[in-house]
């Protein structure tokens, strides 16, 4: 199954989302086998404990489904739930900005966790096991129901802290958005939250390699969730149609790289729908050019060096999923949608545009 992480193993799809598992999960099953080991446990202890580690990922995948699927009731799709050693993450189709949309997708993860830990506290108290952990979360001794009692509620409550990107901190913006535009909003979470990573890192009172990895985490985090909606704010006034290059000149699929060549040295446009007939072939951007042109020499056909399979987007969709289709690649720069009108190329969007029109809007919102 083809999987949407880097890293990530498809587990399947749980209404309708796909789960995926990072490999270094794996890593950390490992690690708490030889822990395991190490503190004297024959394989029953250690087969206890790597239960007890599914169990944990199992609640916090139940805690990833619930801002999934709160997020569907109010018709926000969710690409994928990934879980890693550091925890998991509901990787939503866009972000909403209905604050109190926004709100609710946030604290029902939180709400979910807490309300497991509270079922097994009352579970563990009304049995007469221990509530206590003192040797460890994976140690023989220790109750595995008061193990996810503690994980979960630890989880609950960590993230509700108001820092970006955790839920807490979407919950602080939801509030904060009621009063002022959503990217003012962002920006007031933002600097909570680069503050809260501050405190976090110093917490431990020594230096701390993960208090500080973590932190630096939700700095960087925080800034591209605000560069991102600010990037999203400048584009929306404008339409795919003001910035799309319209009636774009074509290729042909059997056209020579040298006369690819001639075209893109002749014209201002820096990158060629691929047509065979009436449909779309591909797409030959300068990079593929070069490249074909150095691999197979000018007398080449364009079918050789094009990019295949090229995304597609109506021409009536809102300019802010388009920017979402183009940052959703890695290689964004040279990135390229088709623009369709019932089925016919009308124009060509290359990402290069749109980060020209979202420096110029930005350097306007500052000369005003
Ligand atoms: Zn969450």
């Amino acid at each position: 199954m083809p999987t949407n992480n880097a890293w990530s193993l498809a587990l399947g799809r749980v209404a309708g989302i796909q789960l995926e598992v990072h490999v270094t999960f794996a890593v950390l099953l490992g690690w708490v086998a030889i822990v395991t080991v190490r503190e004297g446990g024959g394989w029953g202890a250690v087969l206890r404990a790597l239960l007890l580690a599914v169990a944990l990922f199992f609640t916090i995948f139940l805690h990833e489904l619930a801002h999934a699927l709160t997020a569907r009731r109010l018709g926000i799709r969710t690409l994928d739930i990934q879980l890693t050693p550091m925890g998991g993450m509901s990787n939503l189709e866009k972000v909403p900005e209905t604050p109190m949309h926004e709100l609710y997708i946030a604290l029902a993860g939180p709400a979910t966790s807490l309300a497991i830990a509270l079922v097994l506290y009352v579970f563990v108290s009304a049995t007469g096991r221990p509530l206590d952990m003192d040797e460890g979360l994976f140690h023989p001794d220790t109750n595995p129901y008061t193990s996810l009692m503690w994980v979960n509620l630890v989880l609950g409550l960590y993230n509700l802290l108001p820092i970006f990107p955790m839920d807490g901190g979407r919950a602080l913006r939801s509030v904060l958005a009621r009063r002022r535009t959503f990217p003012e909003a962002t920006r007031v979470a933002t600097r909570v939250a680069q503050f809260g990573s501050v405190v976090l890192a110093i917490v431990p009172g020594k230096f701390n390699l993960v208090f500080v990895l973590t932190a630096v985490w939700i700095w960087m985090s925080a800034r591209k969730e605000l560069q991102d909606v600010r990037e999203r704010h400048a584009v929306r006034p404008f339409s795919l149609r003001d910035v799309m290059v319209a009636r774009p000149l074509t290729l042909k699929t059997d056209d020579t790289l040298e006369h690819a060549a001639e075209k893109f040295v002749s014209t201002f446009q820096s990158v060629f729908p691929v047509m065979q007939g009436d449909s779309i072939a591909g797409v030959l951007g300068f990079p593929e050019l070069l490249e074909g042109l150095e691999k197979h020499g000018e007398q080449a056909t364009v079918s050789e060096a094009m990019r295949r399979d090229p995304e597609a987007i109506e021409v009536d969709a809102k300019i802010e999923d388009a920017l979402a289709r183009l940052n959703e690649h890695d290689d964004e720069h040279d990135m390229v949608l088709m623009v369709l009108e019932k089925d016919r190329l009308v124009g060509v969007v290359p990402m290069s545009n749109l980060k020209e029109l979202i420096k110029v809007e930005k350097a306007l919102h500052r000369a005003a």
